[in-house]
């Protein structure tokens, strides 16, 4: 089932201290919007962010995983690692992870298996460079990243996804896609589902949008029809705006 949902990335930001404080100012938020709320805290914050929000309305995913089970891969963090802690979702496919660590649509495929296969719910970002939409190409590079890593499944497993459309040019930039540019590829990414998997899967599926969604636009980001929540980087670090945000719909 669609679902709305704010979901937080803090990136390699807060230590154990302003974790504690953050989400101790988290939980004294009111929330009036049926969102549902996540947070990714760094890896070694984890434990302790899930612990503490274990009465409280948020859940607590990673940021990223490896696609092996075990092994010599230092400084990875695995599936079952995740698991055994009681993260039960993770982001894979972020911009930064693609540019920065070289991530590709291989790698992320079968990223999205491990985690399916341990029962994980998937984030899996994706979005254009601001070249490919200057040249016009955003509709094929997005058309091709859901392609690649995600067109070997079956429509089940879909229930296990959630889109995450997030145009490279508006992280962290403080531009932001249009709330008509935001519907325009929601609807497209939408119509890509429909041509493989049918109605159903398509109509059903959560995409979120992220890229400088702020509480100044993300209420206008999210009346389009499309649009089914947000990825937020820089104002979910930020009690006061996350929850402006997630109390945006
Ligand atoms: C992100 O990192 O996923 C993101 C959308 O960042 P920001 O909101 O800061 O643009």
């Amino acid at each position: 089932m669609r679902k709305h949902i704010v979901a937080g990335n803090w990136k390699m930001n807060n230590g154990l201290i302003q974790t504690e404080s953050l989400i101790a100012e988290l939980k004294t938020k009111q929330k009036t919007s049926d969102a549902e709320v996540m947070i990714a805290p760094s890896f070694t914050n984890l434990w302790h962010a899930f612990e503490s929000t274990r009465q409280h309305d948020i859940e607590v995913v990673a940021q990223n995983m490896h696609f092996s089970e075990k092994g010599a891969y230092t400084g990875e963090v695995s599936a079952g690692m995740l698991k055994s802690i009681g993260i039960k979702t993770v982001i894979l496919g972020h911009s930064e992870r693609r540019a920065y660590f070289n991530e590709t649509d291989e790698s992320l495929a079968k990223k999205v298996d491990t985690a399916l296969a341990h029962d994980m719910r998937v984030i899996f970002c994706f979005g254009e460079e601001l070249s490919d939409r200057k040249a016009g190409n955003e509709e094929a590079v997005v058309e091709s990243q859901i392609k690649n890593a995600l067109f070997h499944l079956e429509a089940d497993a879909f229930k296990h996804i959630v889109l995450a459309y997030e145009p490279v040019w508006a992280i962290g930039t403080g531009e932001t896609a249009s709330p008509e540019q935001a519907q325009d590829m929601h609807a497209f990414i939408r119509k890509t589902l429909e041509s493989k998997y049918g109605h159903t899967v398509a109509d059903d599926m959560t995409i979120l949008y992220g890229g400088s969604v702020k509480p100044n636009n993300a209420k206008e980001i999210f009346s389009k029809p499309d649009v089914d929540g947000g990825l937020i980087g820089g104002a979910s670090l930020k009690a006061d705006d996350f929850y402006a945000i997630v109390n945006a719909f």
